[in-house]
């Protein structure tokens, strides 16, 4: 495909702190440079039935994870984790997980 007129590439990065915050805690406090691609979707099943997400970053220095606050991070991103995350699970594995994406509209 021949590109006519270049548009703008959306992209997003922030400077994170690895702290293992919400993994642990065991950070080694090096300071990194994040982009969209680098958030992912982690997800924890609660015995009463609901689930807490987490955007998670991994640390290249200490192969720590940590998690980044939802509001730190825009929609945007937070919905392409999603989907990254929906294609790499499978969600029919889990009823709650299931439940709570259809909730959110990111599958039917
Ligand atoms: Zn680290």
């Amino acid at each position: 495909m021949e590109v006519l007129e270049k548009g703008q590439v959306w992209s997003w990065s922030k400077k994170v702190r690895c702290t293992g915050k919400g993994n642990g805690g065991c950070g080694c406090g090096s300071l990194l440079q994040v982009s969209d691609k680098d958030v992912y979707v982690t997800a924890h099943c609660c015995h009463d039935g609901s689930v807490d997400y987490y955007y998670t970053i991994w640390c290249p220095v200490c192969n720590v994870e940590t998690d980044i606050k939802e509001s730190d991070i825009p929609s945007k991103v937070q919905h392409m984790a999603f989907e990254e995350y929906r294609k790499n699970n499978d969600v029919s594995r889990s009823y709650y997980i299931r439940k709570d994406l259809k909730n959110r509209g990111i599958i039917k």
